[in-house]
């Protein structure tokens, strides 16, 4: 087969990678748990990578949620353009929440599905199998040279057989899926996929459980960074280009006294204007709520008959509510898919959290202080790559979906030397 030297997606053209090109996508890793880690000299690999290359952050797409991100990342491109903007939307037809993550959903076309189609080998591995079906959509099943794997459903052999070093770094048992260790065996995986398969372009996407559940300066988070460090070292050691960023960061979402920093929306609509059938929408729900009960830092509304300016004055009053932005502004300033949001898009402070109604939220698994992300606060992301930048001019602003642009067309395809 004849190997064209660049291929193109969504309006951007990659070139063909001379190593293994590696994104690691680290759920939920605000800048603050690399400073905590780093002050303590415990990530020797990623310091060492700040001190030659840059201390680059970007910013990740809105709402900063998994998803969106996510998909962001293996298209190269925002919500606006592929499509999904949050785990559910209020379908225009049927008025019924649709849960937005079947492939069918996504507008764009994705980097790996392009990549593979001009001949490159290209794998993705994800902690959890919400993400599978949208990394992997347009990649055929069983082929050796398309892995999409999920560490959820990995282990029991359900998406294809995989090689004996990647069963012996899925472990015995299948890892927990709120777990630290969950988030490490996806990068044990990618470095098996890369001893293995050798794909050209590698996407590795863990949980933010850990960020959820622990503050940058607690002993849980600190060992987890130094544990990614050294399998990111390992990731680096193979000689693959490599860029490690993130689908977002994480706030604690609490008041002065410990509890959470919670508006319910659908509770105080109801109460304000009752029977006019405004109705709130989480694109946070989905049905790994432990680690944060379901509560974000984006809400979308829909009005029924409710009056726009009056719904935006009472929620604008609420003390956890930053930003009430009518649709069609939502989508021309946060690059969002106008059909796939409410009349209105809410974005809380850096402390609040916004819900439905008190009872549709089950905190009593929460173990801690609560700690959540989907907004503005929650938008800055490390940005952290391991090969000298060929010119750092044509890098600002830099988003975090820029991750394979910046790899494949931005850093220099020499070895490392870090
Ligand atoms: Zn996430």
């Amino acid at each position: 087969m004849l190997i064209a030297p660049s291929f193109a997606c969504n309006g951007r053209t990659y070139r063909r990678p001379s190593h293994s090109v590696v994104i690691v996508c680290i759920d939920g890793f605000d800048p603050a748990y690399l400073a905590a880690a780093q002050t303590e000299g415990l990530c020797p690999f990623l310091a060492r990578l700040i001190d030659h290359y840059g201390r680059w952050t970007a910013a990740s797409a809105l709402p900063s949620f998994t998803n969106p991100n996510n998909v962001s990342l293996i298209t190269g491109v925002a919500p606006a353009q592929h499509g999904i903007a949050g785990n559910y939307a209020l379908d225009p037809e049927s008025g019924m929440p649709t849960e937005m993550t079947a492939p069918e959903f996504l507008r764009a076309e994705t980097i790996l599905a392009a990549g593979h189609k001009t001949g490159l080998s290209v794998a993705a591995v994800t902690a959890k199998d919400k993400l599978r079906r949208l990394l992997g959509a347009n990649l055929p099943a069983d082929d050796f040279h398309a892995t999409c794997l999920s560490i959820e459903t990995a282990a029991s052999g359900k998406h294809g057989a995989v090689d004996p070093a990647i069963q012996s770094a899925l472990g015995a048992e299948p890892p927990h899926i709120y777990s630290a260790e969950v988030s490490l065996v996806v990068l044990r995986v990618g470095l098996a996929l890369l001893k293995t398969r050798k794909p050209n372009l590698l996407y590795l996407s863990t949980t933010d459980y850990v960020q959820h559940r622990y503050g940058p300066d607690e002993k849980d988070a600190i060992d987890f960074m130094v544990e990614l460090d050294g399998l990111l070292a390992e990731i680096d050691a193979y000689g693959a280009i490599m860029v490690i960023t993130a689908d977002h960061g994480m706030n604690a979402k609490t008041q002065a006294d410990g509890a959470p920093d919670v508006a319910y929306l659908q509770d105080v609509l109801d109460t304000a204007m009752p029977g006019v059938g405004a109705r709130v929408i989480l694109p946070i729900t989905d049905p790994y709520v432990v680690h944060h009960g379901a509560l974000g830092a984006c809400s979308m509304v829909y009005l029924g008959e409710a009056d726009v300016d009056r719904v935006t004055e009472i929620l604008l009053a609420l003390p956890q509510v930053d930003e009430v932005l009518p649709r069609a502004v939502a989508a021309r300033d946060l690059e969002l898919p106008e059909d796939r949001i409410g009349d209105l898009v809410i974005l809380a402070t850096p402390s609040g959290v916004l819900g439905s109604s008190r009872n549709a939220h089950d905190l009593s698994a929460l173990k801690g202080p609560l700690r959540s992300h989907g907004g503005r606060h929650e938008q800055t992301v490390p940005f952290i790559v391991n090969r000298p930048l060929e010119d750092q001019d044509q890098l600002l602003p830099l988003r975090n979906y820029d991750a394979f642009h910046v790899a494949l067309n931005l850093l220099s395809q020499e070895a490392s030397h870090a």
